[in-house]
């Protein structure tokens, strides 16, 4: 399979990228940035890959079978009113030019499969709903950024199957949340983020890639699909297994306060926080190799 990837060269991309590579697959790194990918993906190590830029994401996509959408800014980082215009900027308007892209290829070529990264901010917060597939969307602006972000993905042709991955919050090495939080932990000044209590909905980073792995190939997978682990947890239980995995204390709340002078608005991602199970996901069946939050953090960090 020829498989394009935007959002290639970042946290869950890489792996993404590695694993499809190992199999054998031809892999199109679709970049904004040559030479940053060029550092990631040296040619002595992955021999046969495509790096294309943007003037060269034409080609590149219309010469796949498939299509994974992950571009997009960080937003666990202060939210300026420019930042937060661009959280959903750079998703959206990535995510348009994928579909035109493939909406344009020549007849009976092209991708017949996409598969569109979104995240669980999608339900809006909640200390005591639990959200599944059919729940409705929330009303804060990341719910409105996964809602615009999944409309523009759905505009593709329909005789592409569409595979919508709404991701909760992704622990793996050298990246995402983990690397903000262990340092803190280290450092012995650990402890749940806010009030403790908000529902943490996470994944393991083998896991999310194995997800969109099989998303990729498998036509059963389409629609909306929750990426998380089927054991969510509130903040405070996943602070406690950290310290305890790491040998340190969790015992000193960061407060509210103290979130929102650093991150702004942007805080809410961590202080507010929502339940969300993979119904989907089970009903087809995925093999989870993480299922619990301890075991997954001990793979990671021990
Ligand atoms: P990263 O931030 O690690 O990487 C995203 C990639 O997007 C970058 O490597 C970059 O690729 C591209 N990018 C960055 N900024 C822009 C921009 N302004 N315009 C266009 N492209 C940009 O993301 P992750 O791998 O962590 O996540 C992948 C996707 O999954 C993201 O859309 C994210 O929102 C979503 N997600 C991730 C979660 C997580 O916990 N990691 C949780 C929920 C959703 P390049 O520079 O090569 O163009």
């Amino acid at each position: 399979m020829t498989v394009s990837i935007t959002g290639a060269t970042g946290f869950i991309g890489k792996r993404l990228v590695q694993r499809l590579h190992a199999d054998n697959h031809t892999v199109h790194v679709l970049t904004r940035s040559r030479s940053k990918a060029e550092l990631i993906f040296p040619a002595k190590d992955f021999p046969g890959i495509v790096i294309a830029d943007v003037p060269n994401w034409k080609e590149s996509i219309q010469g796949s079978n498939a299509v994974v959408n992950l571009a997009g800014t960080p937003i666990s980082t202060r939210w300026s009113p420019e930042v937060k215009n661009d959280i959903k900027v750079s998703r959206v308007n990535v995510t348009s030019k994928v579909v035109d892209l493939i909406n344009n290829s020549a007849e009976g070529s092209g991708p017949t499969v996409l598969v569109s990264a979104t995240a669980v901010g999608y339900y809006g917060t909640s200390e005591t709903k639990v959200f599944d597939e059919q729940s409705a969307s929330g009303n804060d602006y990341l719910a409105e950024v996964c809602r615009d972000w999944e409309a523009t993905a759905l505009r593709v042709n329909k005789d592409v199957r569409v595979a919508l991955i709404r991701i909760g919050v992704v622990l793996g090495k050298d990246g995402g949340a983990l690397a903000k939080m262990v340092p803190i932990f280290m450092m012995f000044a650990g402890g749940p983020l806010g009030s403790g209590k908000q529902w943490f909905s996470w994944i393991h980073l083998e896991d999310i890639v194995n997800l969109i792995y099989e998303a990729l190939s498998n036509p059963s997978y389409k629609g909306v699909i929750n990426g998380t682990a089927p054991n969510p947890v509130r903040m405070s239980e996943m602070c406690m297994h950290l310290g305890d995995v790491l040998g340190r204390p969790s015992w000193l709340p960061v407060p509210d306060f103290a979130l929102k002078a650093v991150l702004g608005e942007g805080a809410s991602v961590v202080l507010e926080g929502q339940k969300v199970v993979p119904a989907k996901a089970k009903e087809l069946g995925f093999s989870y190799k993480y299922p619990y939050v301890k075991e997954a953090l001990r793979s990671i960090l021990s």
